[in-house]
């Protein structure tokens, strides 16, 4: 039996979506390119970038559509202010580092929100910035930042918004015809529950139209990236065609779910049997619960001699279920998955196996609230 992945990315998918990958595909072919052209048409109506925006797909993993973002649509000499409040937007500020793009940062604790009112201030006080990068979902402990606010404040100040939204599309809420968000990134195996191998940047096309030059990178330029599939309908160099399969059928079940709605309320109903069920066997979450998103959730390790996190990982494994370290350096956590195609009976057999393993591992802890 093929364990549970309680993992943000790669996810559980159903079956549906691993059988849509038993084909090969030319990657010249008419039908090819029109898979291509429907995902990426549904991509971006699911953003609500029709008419203002196109999505243009990135082979490889959400970090290099990240890195193709930040390379086409910041020029060389431009400046990005990256409010920080956990690992993946520190992931950005290294990439900065690397293109050698001007960063400023503005650092938060992991376990709190970013605040808004201090980025208006950056914005304010420093005129050289252009362009904000902003973390929606931080998969490193599960805050979820406050989109809608940063965007209004970046718009306000006249600069260029790039969101890495890689853990939220298509979970939370997101339409760029609404909330003024000029780059918006995100990848084919999280909350599409497609697999992992493809991002996509869904960008307005006015900034991709000025994008010409500026990536460091060509491999990685989304503006060439862009041109030529508008021009032959194919990828630069080889697709990822079985990514491409799964992901459209993947779509196909997201739309038949009732679209992002009603991901959105299976996840926060996941989310919620895990809270409650891992607290009941005495664990505590990182974060509180207004702050804390329907898609990843940190457990701080028990105080307990006994804990191990190999051994509590080796036995959930045996049981079925995937868990994920902790990405936090400076306290021991563990992160629990809600998001894939899972159900809330998984998610409570699965606490249901934590709980087994905490008594073969002799620890009782309270139950906390
Ligand atoms: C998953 C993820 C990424 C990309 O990570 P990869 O390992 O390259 O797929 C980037 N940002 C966030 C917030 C993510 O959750």
């Amino acid at each position: 039996m093929q364990p549970i992945l309680l993992t943000p990315g790669p996810l559980t998918t159903s079956e549906r979506t691993r059988s849509a990958m038993l084909s090969d595909w030319g990657s010249w072919d008419g039908e090819f390119n029109r898979l291509t052209a429907s995902v990426c048409g549904d991509l971006l109506a699911i953003a609500g970038g029709e008419g203002t925006h196109a999505c243009v797909p990135l082979q490889g993993s959400g970090t290099f559509a990240v890195e193709a973002a930040l390379g086409t649509f910041v020029p060389r000499n431009g400046k990005v202010l990256v409010p920080s409040n956990g690992a993946y937007a520190d992931r950005i500020i290294r990439i900065l580092e690397v293109l050698g793009r001007e960063v400023r940062v503005i650092e938060h604790r992991e376990d709190e929100p970013l605040d808004v009112s201090r980025v208006a201030a950056a914005l304010s006080s420093d005129p050289a910035i252009t362009h904000v990068a902003l973390v929606h979902c931080e998969t490193g402990t599960g805050v979820l930042n406050a989109l809608d606010e940063v965007a209004r404040t970046v718009a306000n100040h006249g600069r260029t918004l790039v969101v890495d939204a890689m853990s939220s599309f298509a979970a939370v809420a997101i339409d760029v015809s609404i909330t003024p968000i000029d780059v918006l990134i995100a990848a084919s195996g999280k909350c599409l529950e497609g697999v992992p191998g493809m991002g996509f940047v869904i960008a307005s096309k006015a900034n991709l139209s000025a994008a010409s030059g500026n990536s460091h990178s060509l491999a990685l330029d989304l503006h060439d990236q862009w041109g030529y599939m508008q021009r032959t309908g194919q990828w630069r160099y080889t697709p990822p065609t079985h990514v491409v399969a799964a992901l459209r059928s993947a779509i196909d079940q997201f739309v038949e779910e009732g679209g992002q709605p009603a991901r959105g309320t299976r996840y926060r109903m996941q989310c919620g049997e895990l809270v409650s069920g891992m607290r009941q066997l005495g664990f505590r979450t990182l974060l509180a619960d207004d702050v804390q998103s329907p898609i990843i959730v940190t457990f701080l390790a028990p105080d307990h001699p006994a804990y191990s996190f190999p051994e509590l990982y080796r036995r959930v494994r045996d049981s079925g279920f995937i868990l994920y370290p902790g990405k936090l350096t400076r306290i021991e956590t563990f992160r629990i998955g809600c998001i894939g195609a899972i159900t809330v009976q998984d998610i409570a057999r699965a606490v249901g196996a934590v709980g087994d393993a905490l008594n073969a591992m002799g620890i009782r802890l309270g139950a906390t609230s």
